[in-house]
């Protein structure tokens, strides 16, 4: 070491970068750590640490300066559905999670590290680039001077300027981005300490109860569902869970909506002479699986045990230390792969949500392998043995899901485009939870109303839908935007031949069907085209689903006709209800009955009462009609069903989907003809 000034150079302070300047200058090295912004310092995450990562903290003695809340495990709610999972005990010992503030954790780290014997940290120092001789990297630029070390770390964050530089990054397949907030909660409002995952239309919220009553809520996306400013989205998801909307009313919004842009980071190598990448430099995997941090500290500590050797060894310890990397970081990635999968194919994940809640030890453990303190061996062993002992094909889900994220190449090395603000909006007063809906009175709220009206009234649903989509990013608390651009969805989705567009679209007038009821319960609106964005979607999925479902329908429905008795929307869904509740299968029926609480009564006299009332509120609605038309055929009344078909194929067009309707028309009438024959 004589006659340098560094044994290590450091490139970024955060988790990774500052934990690794601790271990070393505890161990006795001479380390220059580089962090070019100031603490404290914000970064977008969700904020909650695993149990392997505490237990990191642990013993770097830093526990009680962290602070934070106690995380018990982790909750997955969808559509009403919740599967619970503990962190599971450690040698008999309750595990726990950790939940704090980025700017309280980094800031710790950071200090701890400057307070660190032998450790040189340095804030607004911006390593420039690699200096490379003879294909070694043997120091770095920083702040316009030439630094050098027998070994240099790039812990500078998913973006890596270092890794650019050495033409490391490597493309990622799926790009999802993320954004988080932070909110306080209303006095008398607690939030237990769990990891929260409400599970949405191609998108998750991450809630995490923080210290002193605020509260975290992230959202993880796949990027091609952006089809709105971040701002609104985040809203517009928040106000569309009702265990969520409950939660955050009356919150005051703390921070500004920031996120990154690309969440999958890859990087072709994590190692190369002389250098070594750490943290989410070497390769992020998505969050979904919440385990960034703690991979950074504990990469960190595998790296603070081998770096040593660099001064003994040259760079013959690299392979060896990247393959204990690879061999830490293996289950925690399978199980990343597999919910990534599960996120990108929604049809799985009730069947998967079912398979957990059926067997709770299954998922504490995969929650424990989540948490770094158990290894997936373990958990297909009891998936195993589960399969075994019930024999439920719901168990195939789980195993099927595990085996598909494992043939995906694993190992967080291969990568992305840039991680970057996705929005910043005024902090405290974009908060959507606590609001009360306000009207889109005044400019440009009302205008673009009034234009979206008069676009649906031209039969033109593309400059209607643009219209709406901005009357609510003008007014993001309007209900009757909100409500409007629902409507406007549900009928694109009705007239998109694509199976898979179709899904997604009724997935999107769900989530704005919801944000509409959150925004005003007392509204008839909201309620109806929730029951309507919900029946459109039973094609696509499952029995039992399909039979919570149908309970949601119906109840929705009900509670638009308590607001408003005349709401012909309502009756018509009712009517299509009744109709096919009856011509649900036997067997659906049996399974709904035995295991499931059953299915709402439902008569063909009741589908055929609802579509009249329909008809007769709205008598210029040609799917009113049409609907009622197949019902009197459902109940063999053929000739009245003609007179209804033929009546629906007469009539003048008045709303985007009336050709669909006279199509579904024709169908029908030629079958009835046939039976008249
Ligand atoms: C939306 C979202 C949610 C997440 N949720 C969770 C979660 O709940 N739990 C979890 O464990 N993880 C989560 N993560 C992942 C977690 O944030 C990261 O894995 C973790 O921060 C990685 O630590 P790091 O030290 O490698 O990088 P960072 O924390 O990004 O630190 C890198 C540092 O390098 C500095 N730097 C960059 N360039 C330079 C330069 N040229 N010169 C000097 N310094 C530089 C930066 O300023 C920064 O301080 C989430 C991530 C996202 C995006």
């Amino acid at each position: 070491m004589i006659g340098r000034l560094s044994d290590v150079l450091i490139a970024g302070g955060g988790v990774a970068g500052s934990t690794l300047a601790i271990l070393l200058g505890r161990a006795g090295l001479r380390v220059e750590l580089f962090e070019r912004g100031a603490f404290p310092r914000e970064k977008p995450c969700g904020e909650g640490l695993m149990p392997a990562g505490v237990a990191v903290l642990e013993r770097l003695g830093l526990t009680a300066a962290v602070g934070g809340v106690p995380l018990s495990g982790v909750r997955y709610h969808c559509r009403g559905a919740t599967a619970t999972g503990p962190f599971p005990s450690v040698n008999g010992i309750a595990a726990t999670g950790l939940a704090q503030r980025r700017v309280v954790l980094d800031r710790v780290l950071f200090e701890a590290a400057a307070a660190t014997a032998g450790v040189t940290a340095r804030t607004r120092a911006v390593v420039e680039r690699p200096i490379v001789d003879r294909g070694r990297v043997t120091g770095l630029m920083v702040n316009g001077t030439a630094l050098r070390a027998p070994l240099t770390v790039a812990a500078d964050g998913a973006l890596s300027p270092l890794r650019r530089a050495l033409g490391l990054d490597r493309a990622a397949r799926h790009r999802r981005v993320g954004m988080r907030a932070h909110f306080q909660l209303a006095a008398g409002i607690e939030v237990a300490p769990w990891v929260d995952i409400l599970l949405g239309a191609e998108h998750e919220l991450y809630v995490t109860a923080l210290p002193r009553g605020e509260l975290l809520v992230a959202a993880l996306a796949n990027a091609r569902v952006l089809d709105a400013p971040a701002e609104l989205l985040f809203d517009r998801w928040c106000l569309g869970q009702p265990w969520l909307a409950e939660r955050l009313r009356g919150a005051r919004r703390l921070t500004r909506l920031r996120g990154a842009s690309s969440l999958t980071v890859r990087a072709k190598r994590g190692v190369v002479p002389g250098m070594v990448l750490l943290g989410d430099a070497a390769g992020s995997l998505d969050p979904i699986t919440g385990g960034g941090m703690t991979h950074a500290l504990e990469s960190a500590e595998l790296l603070a045990r081998h770096a040593p050797r660099a001064f003994a060894e040259g760079d013959a310890w690299l392979a060896q230390f990247e393959r204990r990397r690879r061999a830490l970081l293996l289950d925690y990635a399978i199980l990343t792969r597999g919910l990534l999968w599960l996120a990108r194919h929604p049809a799985a994940i009730g069947m998967a949500l079912s398979a957990l809640e059926a067997w709770p030890g299954v998922m504490s453990h995969l929650v424990g392998v989540a948490g770094g303190t158990r290894s997936l061996l373990g958990a297909r062993r009891r998936v195993r043995w589960a399969v075994g002992a019930v024999g439920m094909a719901v168990g195939m889900g789980v195993l099927l899901v595990v085996i598909a994220g494992w043939m995906s190449p694993v190992v967080a090395t291969a990568a992305d485009p840039p991680v970057t603000q996705v929005a910043a909006a005024p902090a405290a007063d974009s908060l959507v939870a606590n609001a009360a809906a306000t009207p889109a009175t005044g400019p440009p709220g009302a205008a673009l109303l009034a234009a979206g009206d008069s676009a649906i009234a031209r039969l033109n649903l593309e400059a209607a839908t643009a219209a709406y989509r901005q009357a609510l990013v003008a007014a993001p608390r309007s209900y009757e935007a909100t409500w409007k651009l629902a409507r406007a969805i549900a009928d694109r989705a009705t007239l998109t031949p694509n199976r898979e567009d179709q899904r997604r679209l009724c997935q999107q007038a769900e989530s704005l069907a919801r944000a509409a009821v959150a925004l005003n319960p007392g509204g008839a609106k909201g309620h109806a085209f929730l029951a309507v964005a919900l029946g459109k979607q039973a094609i696509f999925v499952g029995g039992k689903t399909k039979v919570r479902l149908s309970r949601e329908i119906k109840a929705e429905a009900d509670r638009t006709l308590a607001l408003d008795p005349n709401d012909d929307l309502a009756h018509h869904v009712l009517g299509v209800w009744n109709r096919e509740v009856v011509e649900v299968s036997g067997i659906l029926r049996f399974f709904a009955n035995t295991f499931l609480g059953g299915i709402p009564k439902a008569s063909l006299d009741e589908a055929i009462g609802h579509l009249r009332r329909a008809a007769e509120v709205s008598p210029d609605v040609i799917p009113h009609r049409v609907e009622l038309g197949i019902a009197l055929a459902s109940a063999r009344r053929y000739r009245d069903a003609e007179q209804e078909l033929v009546r629906a194929l007469d009539m003048p067009t008045s709303w985007v989907t009336d050709d669909h309707y006279r199509a579904k028309a024709r169908d029908a009438l030629a079958r009835v003809r046939k039976k008249l024959r």
